[in-house]
């Protein structure tokens, strides 16, 4: 049985795989940086035989050809990237470049995909068509290296009819997996208002015009864009995480600062959002005798499931792990630039179980704690390498 050959050339690589994590989580590049990283992976696909293709700068688009007849092509993505954060772990593998870690596991895509690539590549005579592999730069930043990978062709000749992506999560248990249908992720919007005033002596407010009071009134009624212009059956998210007003008890400050993200799940919601939001917050101010500069840095777009390739990806995780092992997803708010892929293609994007509560591995990505069960990569490695052989067909 194909699933059977699978499981045993995922243990059999387990080891190599961990090793290839560790090394990765050891040299962690920021995002656009990857160049050892990249370097790392061509050295890896070489040794396998794999040819492949640079991309996007430091991306590497690597293709596998099965040997029965078919020309379907499908693409499998990992992200190399790493997080500007100074890691707390203390283990073997801890991160050599200081004040830059592998906190969202970037590390064990890349790994994963390294190993799925082992896998698929012992097993060309099972099954037919192509598997892209894509390696590609910057989840983290803007705009995004999936955004990049498909202005450079990476969805083209040939074209893939779907796209596969796994993602650690940590409140998930090693030893499962999670995923959603449909809408799952969010669209990310970065929000930076100026508001601008006249600064003075507190003790004179009628001679100057006060940006803090109006930055008060921006921010509470900007919260009517979520709790009144918004469908109450799609998903809106505005906070403010940012507010500079550098006055003192006594001095009245020229302008404030506010920095904010706008999180959705629909298109025209968003661009609709946007307008409102701005004329909002710039009537406010003209009516208080100020004015308001609100700038909108675009970020990644909402990621969508496509419903029947993920009701089959969700097949391939049960039939590879049981049903009591396969977890449903609820929307989560956080965005991911696999989205883009989504956008332009049939795309699937699971959550690899990667915790462990009674080991103590539970801190979030994104911290300075954050590490995996490495029990995972076993599953991570064949799991992939079953799905892409079975949208393939075979
Ligand atoms: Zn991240
Ligand atoms: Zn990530």
């Amino acid at each position: 049985m194909l699933i059977d050959k699978i499981k045993t050339l995922a243990s059999e690589i387990h080891e190599d795989v961990v090793a290839k994590r560790r090394h990765l989580h050891a040299n962690p590049e920021l995002s656009f940086h990857e160049y050892e990283t990249s370097k790392y992976v061509k050295e890896q696909l070489s040794a396998l035989n794999i040819p492949f293709t640079e991309i996007a700068n430091t991306g590497v688009l690597g293709i596998i050809k099965g040997e029965l007849p078919s020309d379907k092509v499908i693409a499998l993505r990992a992200d190399m990237d790493a997080l500007p954060i100074l890691e707390a772990n203390d283990v073997s593998y801890k991160s050599t470049n200081p004040g830059v870690m592998h906190a969202c596991g970037h590390d064990v895509h890349t790994s994963s995909l390294l190993g799925t690539a082992a896998i698929l590549n012992k097993l060309k005579s099972e099954f037919g068509g192509t598997i892209k592999l894509m390696f590609q730069p910057a989840e983290e930043v803007l705009p995004g290296g999936a955004s990049l990978m498909i202005k450079e062709g990476a969805l083209e000749n040939p074209k893939p009819e779907a796209v596969l992506g796994q993602h650690v999560m940590p409140l998930i248990e090693a030893g499962k997996v999670g995923i959603r249908a449909g809408k799952y992720m969010a669209s990310s919007d970065e929000l930076y208002i100026t508001i601008k005033g006249k600064g003075g002596h507190g003790a004179q407010p009628h001679e100057n015009i006060d940006p803090v009071l109006i930055m008060a009134h921006t921010l509470t009624a900007l919260q009517q864009i979520v709790s009144r212009n918004a469908d109450p059956r799609i998903p809106s998210v505005l906070s403010f995480g940012k507010v500079i007003a550098d006055g003192a008890t006594n001095v009245i400050p020229n302008e404030v600062i506010i920095h904010g993200t706008f999180r959705t799940l629909d298109e025209e919601w968003r661009r609709s959002a946007h307008i409102k939001m701005k004329k909002m917050a710039e009537s406010i101010a003209e009516g208080m005798g100020g004015s308001c500069d609100f700038k909108i840095v675009n970020g990644y777009p909402f990621l969508v499931n496509e419903e029947k390739l993920t009701a089959q990806v969700r097949q391939n995780l049960i039939n590879y792990l049981g049903e009591e092992n396969v977890i449903d997803l609820d929307i989560w708010m956080a965005a991911e630039d696999f989205a883009y892929y989504s956008q332009v293609s049939n795309a699937s994007f699971y959550r690899l179980g990667t915790g462990n509560k009674e080991r103590g591995i539970t801190s979030s990505v994104h911290t300075p704690t954050f590490d995996i069960d490495e029990s995972s990569l076993k599953i991570s490695t064949g799991l992939m390498a079953y799905s892409a052989i079975k949208q393939l067909g075979f």
